[in-house]
């Protein structure tokens, strides 16, 4: 059966060629429809059917929640790209990497020494903005976020005090590849590296932090899913960490390890250079459309993104971020999303990244048909017809 296309609500007509002027850019949420095309050309081979009495039971056969099969597989998927070590790691699943954040912030914040005062949280803008909301929608007696790094830093040596780093790289929302800021013994670092992949980044060694998070969300595109990693050196955190888990979901749903499972059987497919030859190319291209029209503008500017050498592809390879993070100029432009809406674009303001209104983040990582419509918009926009 050929499969039955609804028209992206910006398009109508038996082909989906009819563009309503009126419609906007959507250009606001990470939802990695990039890649669906990949998966329609794979969509026997990554389907799943499961039968109604198939793995009932709440563990699998080890008693434990976690697929060993799919650890097998990570592992291997991380050595054949070149992005992590996992070799005498500990590997956790979490409901995405959402679940994880947390997971991670309690195991390095938990102590039974109550005279301690509460570990900081911290973060460098502009950065995800979940690390913050997460950390005080929990409001814990343990941990408590506690702003930006760039106030904290040399000044971490507060007796005992207990500071937990978020560094994101590629940072969401700029791509840029990014280094912890604080330092010391009392200093742990959740490095998120969501984005640490082919279609992303250059790629210029594996990392090897003591605890990273990854998900499938970035990497095959199923958010939906639910479904991210984490790398854990010490097993300390890896079994508090577990516990977390335990207590508050009993591990992950059991279908959407299977799912994730068969999805990497098909990243893995001749190296993965098809996935990710995929990725790249549809993300560097979308790079360089989108440089074209801003490098015209005085008006707007890009985040500045250099060609650098990638382990994966052996060579020197262009940027393809998965966001931009744009820039209006202009002083008086202090609230950029809203000159972006008005020309029908819609994006996210800095200060969702705790940074400046002059700056606004565009998702590149959308379907086609957004991009495009991205594209239309902001030309209009620069040209001054918008
Ligand atoms: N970290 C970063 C930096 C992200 O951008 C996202 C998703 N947008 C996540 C974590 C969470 O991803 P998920 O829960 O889907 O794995």
């Amino acid at each position: 059966h050929e499969p039955i296309c609804e028209c992206n609500p910006c398009y109508s007509g038996s082909d989906c060629s009819n563009f309503s002027s009126i419609c906007s850019a959507n250009a606001g949420s990470g939802d990695p429809y990039f890649l669906e095309p990949f998966w329609m050309r794979h969509a026997a081979s990554s389907a799943v059917l499961v039968s109604g009495w198939h793995r009932m039971g709440y563990t699998y056969s080890d008693g434990s929640y976690i697929s060993q099969l799919l650890v097998d597989h990570i592992k291997k998927l991380h050595k054949m790209v070149g992005n992590a070590i996992t070799d005498e790691r500990y590997i956790i699943f979490g409901g995405g990497s959402t679940q994880l954040l947390n997971a991670a912030v309690y195991a390095f914040s938990s102590n039974n020494n109550s005279s301690v005062s509460p570990a900081k949280v911290v973060a460098t803008a502009p950065y995800y903005p979940v690390y913050r909301t997460q950390t005080d929608l929990f409001n814990s007696r343990d941990y408590r976020y506690e702003g930006d790094t760039s106030l904290w830093k040399n000044k971490t040596d507060i007796n005992g005090t207990t500071f937990i780093e978020f560094v994101t790289s590629p940072n969401n929302p700029d791509g840029k590849l990014t280094k912890a800021v604080l330092e010391g013994n009392n200093v742990k670092t959740i490095n998120d590296r969501a984005y640490y992949w082919p279609h992303f980044t250059p790629l210029p060694s594996p990392a090897d932090d003591d605890l990273m998070l990854f998900t499938i969300s970035k990497l095959t595109g199923h958010a939906g899913t639910r479904f991210g990693w984490g790398i854990i050196k010490d097993k300390g955190v890896y079994e508090k960490m577990l516990t977390y888990l335990d207590l508050n979901t009993m591990g992950i749903s059991r279908e959407a390890q299977l799912r994730a499972l068969k999805l990497l059987n098909v990243v893995l497919e001749g190296d993965g250079k098809q996935i990710f030859q995929f990725g790249y190319s549809t993300m560097r291209n979308r790079w360089t459309r989108l440089n074209q029209i801003i490098s015209k503008s005085k008006r707007f500017s890009l985040q500045k993104l250099s060609p650098q050498y990638c382990t994966f592809f052996k060579r020197v390879r262009d940027p393809s971020p998965a966001y931009a993070w744009l820039k209006c100029e202009r002083e008086e432009d202090k609230n950029c999303s809203k000159i972006l809406e008005g020309g029908g674009i819609n994006g996210r303001g800095g200060s969702m990244y705790s940074a400046d209104d002059h700056y606004v983040r565009l998702s590149l990582i959308r379907s086609q048909d957004d991009f495009d419509i991205l594209v239309n918009k902001l030309t209009l926009l620069v040209t001054g017809k918008g």
